[in-house]
């Protein structure tokens, strides 16, 4: 789960590439005497699913759960904004481990739960270019070599990936867009609107249901109904909103009434152009 002493050009070049059939023996447990070691400074990238299940079982809004544990380091070359967790600046240790481990193990966040495997995908998977997984080995961690062994799949299966892979679905796919290949970043109002909607998902249901959000667009009751309480929906509803606004795909439907409203107004209604708020 570390990018300390990874070089991952050189992982993914010289690492033997792994299928889902292959074996791996790795045990990780409290007795050894790395427990732990893993969790401190470390770059833990969070993904929307993980943020939504780490502050629902924190109790905690998500802006109150962005404040308090997480950063999002920026530099020029970033073209979005990316989620860490927020290691304690003095013992660098992730604010989640306890002396018993991880204290949110059952919603620890994909890339903890994958590790110590990795996976490497292409945009899309062709004859030439296909996904893969890597045993990321750090000298720090003491798992490798120990117990029976398993599939790359029963792993997986064990460590809850197959529900984080479902959830994380649209986001991935949102990831892998073409527009995301030009050069340019975001400008500051897009890359605020992604932030919100990827990452502080309060904020988003806040921003649906106390602006002009559900005037402008069509949806159902059922969805309406669905959205205000169900956290998974509103990711749904985030992510398609994104690639409505982002890349100006069909994704939301604009009401008939306002599209009537302002039908004569020129550029209005540019295929997928946000509506402003
Ligand atoms: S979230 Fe849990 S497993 Fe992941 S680094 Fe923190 S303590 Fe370790
Ligand atoms: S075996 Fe590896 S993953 Fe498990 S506690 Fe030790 S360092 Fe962490």
């Amino acid at each position: 789960m570390s990018d300390r002493p990874i070089a991952p050009k050189e992982i993914l070049r010289d690492s033997p590439r792994l299928g889902s059939e292959d074996r791996i023996t790795f045990r990780c447990d409290s007795g050894l005497d790395c427990y732990n070691a893993c969790c401190r400074d470390v770059s833990i990238v969070l993904t929307p699913y993980d943020i939504l299940r780490m502050k629902a079982a924190l109790g905690l809004d998500s802006s109150e759960f962005l404040r308090k544990y997480a950063i999002s380091p920026f530099s020029k070359e970033q073209k979005i904004p990316a989620i860490l967790i927020k290691m304690d600046p003095e013992s660098k240790r992730c604010p989640f481990v306890t002396e018993q481990g991880c204290g949110i193990y059952d919603h620890r966040p994909w890339a903890c739960r994958m590790y110590p495997l990795g996976l490497a995908e292409p945009k899309q998977n062709t004859a030439q270019e296909r996904g893969f997984y890597f045993l990321i080995r750090e000298e720090l961690c003491h798992g490798h070599g120990r117990g029976p062994g398993c599939t790359i799949r029963e792993w997986l299966a064990e460590q809850g990936i197959e529900q984080y892979e479902m959830m994380g679905a649209p986001f991935k796919d949102l990831m892998l867009h073409d527009f995301w290949d030009r050069e340019e970043p975001l400008d500051p109002k897009a890359m605020e609107m992604y932030f919100m909607a990827c990452y502080d998902l309060d904020r988003f249901r806040r921003f649906v249901f106390e602006t002009r959000f559900l005037e402008l667009f069509d949806l159902d009751e059922a969805r309406i109904e669905a959205i205000r309480s169900d956290d998974a929906d509103l990711m749904d509803l985030a992510m398609q909103w994104l690639r409505f606004s982002l890349f100006r795909e069909k994704t939301m439907r604009i009401k008939k009434t306002v599209l009537d409203a302002r039908r004569g107004a020129p550029g209005e209604e540019r295929a997928g152009a946000a509506p402003s708020m």
